[in-house]
């Protein structure tokens, strides 16, 4: 019965998009000048508003602690991606609930998934075949795929080609000095204690660029919950790595990665919950934390300073306020 009623569900609200999507035809084209990109992540949206400059106005869909492989359109931003002139995405199925929407407007207006310009060499796959859409881990990866976007946005919006060319040379320095950063102040971590235990497999690029061991209490989707035996097994390899620190992510719950601080301290483990990280959202818009670098920054200061290395207590730009130890709940 609840299957019926999750099918019919579906249903109706495919029939909402296609009602929406007809509807759209008659809209009339926005009357104002410059073109409107809306963005679904902010880790997206905020260097591309940045490259963009004034040419254009980016909006970003999902804010602080939204997780975008739940996330399901409203009617509300239905409405605001059928006035937008274009849509950027990250792709590889990080926003799964969106991607028949946005591939049906790919008709009417540009649609770009950053993540799907990449050489797909580049691609980390799951176990040898689900493509881990989690790039922006991956500063060098991710300059690679903005301005692959921005080369597109500018073929698209011709009029926003001299901001791009004007502004991309800063934003990418400023994502190749964090990139520098994190390289450094994770040197200082005795190889032993390279580990990052975190709520869902987020960090795979972010581990493979600096040489972490990386452990998710979820898989790279939040959508499955952690089974028992997996949470055990992290628990143990918690105790016998001597990890110093598991971190929760600030858009998902928390209770998986509890249960494992639980279980490993249960073992006679003495660890920590690390400050929440930034895995698939960002900081509040307008804060140094809302910004792409100042995400990475404040993820590679909490991480590195969490187990035990070297890095400033307000990281990389002196701009950083890291919660002494995320709130914990676990005992
Ligand atoms: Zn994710």
């Amino acid at each position: 019965m609840r299957q019926i009623l999750a099918h019919l569900r579906t249903l109706a609200r495919r029939l909402i998009l296609s009602c929406l999507l007809a509807a759209s035809v008659t809209i009339p084209a926005t009357a104002s000048a410059k073109p409107m990109i809306l963005a679904t992540i902010a880790q997206l949206g905020e260097p591309m508003s940045r490259i963009l400059g004034n040419c254009a106005t980016v909006e970003t869909l999902l804010g602080p602690g939204v997780d975008p492989h739940l996330y399901r359109l409203t009617r509300s931003d239905v409405a605001k991606a059928l006035r937008a002139d274009g849509l950027m995405a990250n792709g590889l199925n990080l926003e799964a609930q969106m991607r028949d929407m946005f591939d049906r407007m790919s008709a009417r207006k540009p649609v770009i998934y950053a993540g799907e310009l990449l050489d797909p060499s580049k691609i980390v796959l799951t176990g040898g075949v689900v493509p881990d859409p989690h790039i922006w881990m991956d500063p060098r990866l991710w300059a690679e795929a903005l301005s692959a976007s921005a080369t597109a946005i500018a073929k698209a919006f011709p009029e926003c080609a001299p901001n791009v060319s004007q502004n991309q040379a800063t934003v990418l320095a400023e994502i190749a000095a964090v990139d520098a950063y994190i390289e450094a102040r994770v040197a200082t971590l005795p190889p032993s204690a390279r580990v990052l235990a975190t709520a869902h497999d987020a960090f795979g690029y972010f581990g493979k660029r600096y040489g972490m061991k990386v452990l998710g209490v979820q898989g790279i989707s939040t959508e499955s919950e952690a089974g028992v035996a997996h949470i055990r097994d992290m628990a143990q390899i918690i105790l016998d790595r001597r990890i110093a620190a598991v971190f929760v992510e600030t858009s998902t719950a928390a209770r998986a990665v509890d249960a494992v601080i639980e279980g490993a301290r249960a073992l006679g483990a003495t660890v920590t919950k690390g400050p929440a990280l930034f895995s698939d959202a960002m900081g509040p818009p307008g804060t140094y934390e809302g910004g792409y670098v100042g995400m990475l920054d404040h993820n590679a200061t909490s991480v590195v300073r969490a187990l035990g290395g070297d890095a400033p207590e307000r990281g990389l730009n002196g701009r950083l306020n890291i919660p002494r130890q995320h709130k914990d709940t676990s005992g």
